[in-house]
């Protein structure tokens, strides 16, 4: 049997996230590029468009109940989309309720780690308050100036994407700088 008739007999052809009965895409679970059977997910189109560019918060309270899955991507789906609403109390109620083996956990982490924290070259975390070195010189959008190899930046800001920190380039107004091309200092 293929890897997609496979996921569709065990998911009965529903989306495994919010049980939608609808046209299912089978999802590789991130680090993952390959959708296998045990990296793979049945998705309906609503739930890729909000893992992949989240809109509908409430959307997500169907893992509630997907959450007691055990597929194990399934799992680290639901952790990953709760874990980012932890702001709200019905997820985070969820994720104190939520149960999965270390392995699946630490799975779930991987993927998270890399999407929500800025890392400089050396791949260190960086954190509000940070000073780092800009390490080559970067154009300023929209500007002729650069911000030159060796400048400074002290007590960076953390902005909603975090390939991107933010902080006050010699003294002067706020800009936005590429987290990789930082050194923490
Ligand atoms: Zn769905």
């Amino acid at each position: 049997m293929s890897i997609e008739a496979t996921m569709l007999q065990r998911c009965e052809s529903k989306c495994e996230l919010c049980g939608a009965d609808a046209p299912l895409t089978a999802y590789a679970v991130p680090p993952h590029g390959h959708v296998t059977v045990d990296y793979g997910i049945m998705v309906c189109d609503k739930c890729l468009g909000e893992i992949e560019d989240p809109k509908d918060i409430n959307h997500w309270r169907c893992l509630s109940d997907s959450m007691w899955s055990q597929v194990v991507p399934v799992q680290v789906t639901a952790w990953r989309q709760l874990t980012r609403l932890n702001s709200e109390s019905w997820a985070q109620d969820a994720l104190d309720m939520m149960y999965m083996e270390e392995e699946t956990k630490n799975w779930a982490m991987q993927g998270m780690s890399a999407d929500d924290k800025p890392f400089d070259v050396n791949g260190a975390e960086l954190k509000k308050g940070d000073d780092v070195t800009v390490i080559k010189d970067l154009p300023i959008k929209g500007s002729t100036q650069v911000i030159k190899q060796g400048t400074v930046i002290r007590g960076i800001a953390l902005t909603d994407d975090p390939k991107l920190i933010s902080g006050k380039v010699n003294g002067g107004q706020s800009m936005y700088v590429i987290a990789e091309y930082c050194r923490k200092k």
